[in-house]
């Protein structure tokens, strides 16, 4: 199967399995498709490294900061390099 002909342009329901797939909440046969999606799917991996950032500083640091607070402050921060590497307005 062909997944994501049009880059950058993927499938909402790809991404929430990446979510599931973060969780490990995913099958062996679902964790080896995302894991093969991941691989020629560069918006995924850039959704999937993003993600993965939020969830391990959010882990290490909930004991000291209100999660809500540093994950907004972590979207931020995200949202200003996105901004930056498309080199192209933000519409809000
Ligand atoms: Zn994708």
């Amino acid at each position: 199967m062909t997944d994501c002909e049009n880059l950058g342009d993927c499938p909402d329901s790809r991404v929430e399995k990446l979510y599931e797939y973060l969780d490990g909440a995913l099958s062996h046969d679902d964790i080896v498709e995302i894991k093969n999606h991941l691989e020629s799917c560069p918006e995924c991996t850039e959704e999937h490294d993003l993600e993965r950032l939020i969830r391990t500083v959010v882990k290490r640091s909930c004991r000291e900061v209100a999660p809500e607070t540093l994950k907004a402050g972590i979207l931020a921060r995200i949202s200003e390099i996105k901004t930056t590497e498309h080199s192209s307005p933000a519409v809000q």
